[in-house]
């Protein structure tokens, strides 16, 4: 542990994974930006390391997160980890363009990895230029936050760089960097890359640290890595229950995009649905539908098995099979608590799950939005209110009979509406993060115009509350720009 002092603040390094040794990451420096510019700042995530506001606002900041200063006497480092992309294996990932600057301890003594994305070429570069463009900085930027708001687990975001350098992809785009915060960038594809090399004494060094520093309270049990892989199934089962009830598709499920805390990670072609297509394919370059919305769950599945693999040498093949025939029955139970929550249902009853599939089939090739539909449902007086909303749908008599079922089933007697409203509101956003929207911004951010980022980043990093001014981002997308093609480039 040491001091440091960073923007008058005094702050506790703990370089935990640098300790571990040069098999696991090596020093690197940040390449630093032509005229930087800070897009904007979350103080949400500032919060988390027990920094003040105006820590955001100081040129000491600015420098940072453009690559201009390091934390003092605390080396950038780039991790060594594998991955299976898109089901083939590749040997040798890395960062290829992150950095951790450095871990930090808060007051909490929770541990924080300080990651800047775009920070330039690393040995794990391979072809790439180590570079982030603005436009996927910003997509993150805003959307981890937006996560988080949702109650999704997810890594956070303090700021977004600018600069005046140009980067080379479909077309030349700006340059910029991304300010990660996670609790820990160690991903499954790690735990693959030190197995198939073959480096066990790594391995389970790894396993250690991770068992060490994020699950302890696996540390008391007969097989803690065994507890631990139990965990880290039931956690990535939990993620996914979230990303299925908001309509989150990820994108790019490969294991080197899979956090070892089942958080969401590495935010590339993500997308919300707009109407309810469960085979939706956000990813323009995932031709054969992989990552589609309704495989998202299956391919976690598939992923944990790809890192119980490489648990194999200090946990049985039964107790692992155990655990992965376990992920899919935990994924269930809590995906139905988010949906009984987004419906408003209180306690559970039997019916609820057929309750939930039914809306499902209503909604599949309705003309109504996912989320906004679930916002309808928390605003209304009454259930004739929402009738209407049958208009929209291939069997209007199905929607209404479904309406009238909720209605009687959410709202049983003594139930007061006003607090049926108000807890459905609480779970259910007034704001969706519409890659339309988020469009809209990054264009005004090319002209370097930063106030649309900001202002759409405050709305989603608050999305139950209407406020005064945002109106725009509670409509639907307009048709023509729904399902707007996103590749993997970034
Ligand atoms: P991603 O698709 O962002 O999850 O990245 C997959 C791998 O490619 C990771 O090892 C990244 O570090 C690396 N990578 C992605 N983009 C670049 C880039 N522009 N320069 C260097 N490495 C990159
Ligand atoms: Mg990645």
């Amino acid at each position: 542990m040491k001091k440091i002092e960073f923007c008058g603040q005094s702050l506790q390094s703990d370089d935990a994974f640098a300790r571990l040794g040069a098999h696991f990451s090596v020093q690197v420096q940040p390449r630093p930006l032509p005229s930087p510019r800070l897009v904007a700042a979350s103080p949400q995530a500032a919060a988390l390391l027990g920094w003040p506001q105006d820590v955001l606002d100081q040129p000491g900041f600015l420098a940072l997160v453009a690559g201009e200063t390091a934390f003092e006497g605390v080396p950038a480092r780039a991790m060594v980890y594998a991955g299976h992309q898109f089901g083939g294996y590749t040997p040798q990932l890395g960062d290829g363009r992150g950095q951790l600057l450095a871990q930090l301890r808060n007051q909490k003594g929770e541990l924080w990895d300080l990651h800047l994305k775009g920070a330039g070429i690393t040995p794990f570069s391979r072809d790439g230029d180590g570079c982030a463009v603005l436009r996927s900085s910003i997509r993150e930027f805003i959307a981890s936050e937006h996560l988080a708001a949702l109650g999704i687990a997810t890594t956070r975001a303090l700021a977004v760089v600018d600069s005046d350098m140009p980067v080379r992809r479909e077309l030349t785009e700006t340059a910029a960097t991304l300010l990660r915060l996670a609790r820990t960038h160690v991903r499954f594809g790690h735990f693959e890359y030190f197995y198939y090399t073959r480096q066990y004494k790594q391995l389970h060094q790894l396993m250690d640290y991770v068992l060490e520093q994020h699950y302890p309270q696996c540390r008391t049990a007969d097989n803690p890595l065994q507890a631990m892989f139990a965990a880290i199934s039931e956690r990535t089962a939990e993620l996914l229950a979230g990303w299925q009830a908001y309509g989150f598709c990820h994108g790019v499920m490969n294991t080197d995009n899979m956090s070892i805390l089942g958080e969401t990670l590495d935010y590339g072609p993500f997308a919300f649905l707009e109407r309810y297509q469960p085979g939706y394919v956000c990813n323009s370059s995932d031709i054969g539908g992989r990552y589609a919305f309704d495989r998202q769950v299956e391919m976690a599945e598939w992923n944990l098995t790809a890192l119980g693999q490489t648990f194999t040498g200090r946990v049985g093949l039964e107790p692992l099979r155990q655990t992965l025939e376990k992920f899919y029955p935990a994924y269930r139970k809590y995906y139905l608590q988010r949906m009984r929550a987004r419906l408003g249902l209180q306690g559970a009853e039997n019916g609820d799950e057929a309750l939930i599939e039914r809306l499902l089939k209503i909604l599949q090739g309705a003309e109504l939005d996912y989320n906004r539909f679930f916002r309808q449902l928390s605003d209304a007086e009454s259930v004739e209110q929402l009738l209407p909303l049958a208009g929209f749908c291939v069997v209007p008599a199905d929607l209404q009979k479904w309406l009238q079922d909720w209605w009687q089933r959410a709202m049983p007697a003594g139930r007061d509406n006003a607090q049926r409203q108000q807890v459905m509101q609480a779970v259910n956003p007034l704001y969706v993060l519409r890659n339309s929207l988020i469009q809209d911004a990054i264009e005004a951010a090319h002209r370097q115009d930063y106030a649309p980022v900001r202002q759409l980043h405050e709305a989603m990093s608050q999305p139950f509350v209407a406020q005064p001014g945002f109106e725009l981002y509670a409509q639907p997308t307009a048709p023509e720009r729904q399902g707007w093609p996103l590749s993997c480039s970034s």
